[in-house]
C-alpha cells in the first residue's frame, strides 16, 4: 500500500492525452510508453502471462494461489487521459493533512480551487490532497485506476496467505475517445466478469447507461430568387428549425439528468439549399429510446407530407446500449462490490451514467462489467482531484471483494 502514491505520481508524469483525429492505434504514443512501464513493473513484480499488444492493450494474469473453483474476476483500467485538457508536464501538488481551506494550485497564474465552488473538499481535511498545478489536468482519470490496481496486486503478491482466485488485469487505450474496447480480446482475457476502475467520489458503483442512438439528417431545400419566391422557395434552414421545434422543448441535455433521456442537437449547418442536422438522442430506457427515434421519424415523416417526400432525409443508427441489461442477470457482481463496501464502512454510491462507458461495450461483448470508484473529482478538468485515503479505500474494497470471492464463491 505504501507505494501507492508513488505509483500514481509516477504514472501521472507521462502525457497521455488520446488523440481523436489520429488513425493510430493507440492514438498517442505517450499511452505505449505508460504500457511499457506498466507491463516492466508487473514483469518485476512476478505477474504471468503479460502482453502488451500493438495497439497498447496491455494484460496479464496473477494465478490463483486456492484449490477452490472461485471465479476469475478482471480488473480493468484506462492508460489515456482526456484530450479535453493538456495533460502535458503535468506537476502535481501534495497538500498533505488538509486544513479545509481554499487550495492554491498555482500562485503565479492566481489559481484556486475554492471552497465555495468545490464544497465537497469539506469531506477531505485531514487527509492527502492531489491536485495539478492548474495549468493541467491531473490525469487521476484514469491513472489512479492504474494505481489502485498495481497496488492491489503487489498487496497479494506480498500476502500470500490471502486465498484468491485468478485475477485478469488490463489497461486499455483510447477510452477517452471511444475506442477502448476496439481491440479488447474478450475471450482471450478469459474472465468471468470484470470491473472498470474508472469512476468518481468513494462509494461510486455504476452499472447503468443511456443507450445511445445518433440521426443524421439532410434537408434539400429549394433556392429562388427572394424577389420571386413567392410559394415557390423551400428554405432548407427554415425546415431544420421547425424540426427542431416539433421535438418536446425539455427534452434537451440542459434540461434533463438523472434517468431523463434528451435530444441533443449537436450539429447544424447549411443554406437555403441544403442543410444538414446530427441529433444525438439517449435514453436509460431502451423501449423509451426507440420510441424517442420513432417521434423524431414522425416529426420527418410530417415535414415530407407538408414539403415533399424526400425533403428530409434521416438515417438513425444505434450507438450502445445500457449495460444494465447484461448486469441483471449476474447482479452478484454488483452485491459482492456493495458487500465488500458496507463491510468496509463505505455507503455506496448508486448512480445511472449519462454516457457510455467502455464497460458498457465490454457488457454487450460478453464480459459484464460495472464500474468503481477510484475517488477523484472533476475529471476532465484543470480542478480534478483525489485523494490518497479514496485511493486506498478503492484498493480495500478491490481486496475485500477478492476476499470474499474465495471465502463463498457465487455461483455464475
Ligand atoms: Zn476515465
Amino acid at each position: 500500500m505504501e507505494r501507492l502514491l508513488d505509483r500514481f505520481l509516477s504514472y501521472v508524469s507521462i502525457d497521455t492525452r488520446s488523440d481523436e483525429d489520429s488513425i493510430e492505434h493507440p492514438s498517442t504514443g505517450g499511452q505505449l510508453q505508460l504500457a511499457r512501464l506498466l507491463a516492466a513493473e508487473l514483469d518485476r513484480m512476478g505477474l504471468n502471462k503479460i502482453h502488451l499488444t500493438p495497439q497498447g492493450y496491455l494484460t496479464a494474469e496473477l494465478a490463483a494461489n486456492s484449490d477452490h473453483a472461485i471465479p476469475t474476476i478482471g480488473l480493468i483500467a484506462h492508460l489515456d487521459t482526456s484530450p479535453e485538457v493538456s495533460g502535458q508536464d503535468v506537476k502535481p501538488r501534495l497538500f498533505r493533512n488538509y486544513d479545509g481551506q481554499d487550495l492554491v494550485l498555482n500562485p503565479v497564474q492566481n489559481l484556486i480551487l475554492k471552497l465555495e465552488d468545490y464544497p465537497e473538499l469539506r469531506g477531505y481535511v485531514g487527509q492527502t490532497l492531489i491536485t495539478s498545478d492548474g495549468t493541467t489536468l491531473l490525469g487521476a482519470d484514469d491513472k489512479a485506476g492504474l494505481a489502485i490496481i498495481v497496488t492491489l496486486i503487489a498487496h497479494l503478491l506480498d500476502h500470500p496467505a490471502i486465498p484468491h482466485g485468478k485475477i485478469m488485469i488490463a489497461f486499455t487505450p483510447d477510452e477517452e475517445i471511444g475506442r477502448g474496447t476496439d481491440f479488447f480480446d474478450v475471450a482471450g482475457f478469459g474472465a468471468d466478469w470484470a470491473y472498470t476502475i474508472d469512476g468518481g467520489p468513494v462509494g461510486e458503483l455504476e452499472y447503468e447507461n443511456f443507450n445511445a442512438a445518433a440521426a443524421r439528417i439532410n434537408i434539400r431545400g429549394i433556392n429562388v430568387h427572394p424577389g420571386t419566391a413567392y410559394l415557390r422557395m423551400k428554405n432548407a434552414l427554415m425546415i431544420a428549425m421547425e424540426l427542431q421545434a416539433l421535438l418536446p422543448d425539455q427534452s434537451r441535455p440542459e434540461y434533463t439528468r438523472g434517468y431523463q433521456g434528451f435530444f441533443h442537437l449537436n450539429k447544424l449547418s447549411g443554406s437555403v439549399e441544403q442543410a444538414e442536422m446530427n441529433y444525438i438522442i439517449r435514453d436509460h430506457d431502451r423501449s423509451e429510446l426507440d420510441r424517442k427515434k420513432t417521434f423524431l421519424q414522425d416529426c420527418i415523416n410530417s415535414l415530407n407530407d407538408k414539403y415533399g417526400p424526400g425533403t428530409v432525409v434521416v438515417q438513425i443508427q444505434d450507438q450502445y446500449y445500457n449495460m444494465r441489461e447484461k448486469i441483471e442477470p449476474v447482479f452478484y457482481i454488483v452485491e459482492l462490490a456493495e458487500q465488500a463496501m458496507a463491510e468496509l464502512g463505505i455507503i455506496p454510491l448508486v448512480k445511472p451514467i449519462r454516457g457510455g462507458t467502455d464497460g458498457a461495450r465490454l457488457s454487450f461483448q460478453g464480459l459484464p462489467c460495472p464500474n468503481l470508484f477510484t475517488g477523484g473529482h472533476n475529471f476532465h478538468s484543470r480542478y480534478e482531484f483525489i485523494s490518497l485515503e479514496s485511493m486506498q479505500a478503492s484498493v480495500q474494497v478491490l481486496l475485500r471483494m477478492i476476499e470474499l470471492l474465495a471465502i463463498s464463491p457465487v455461483s455464475g
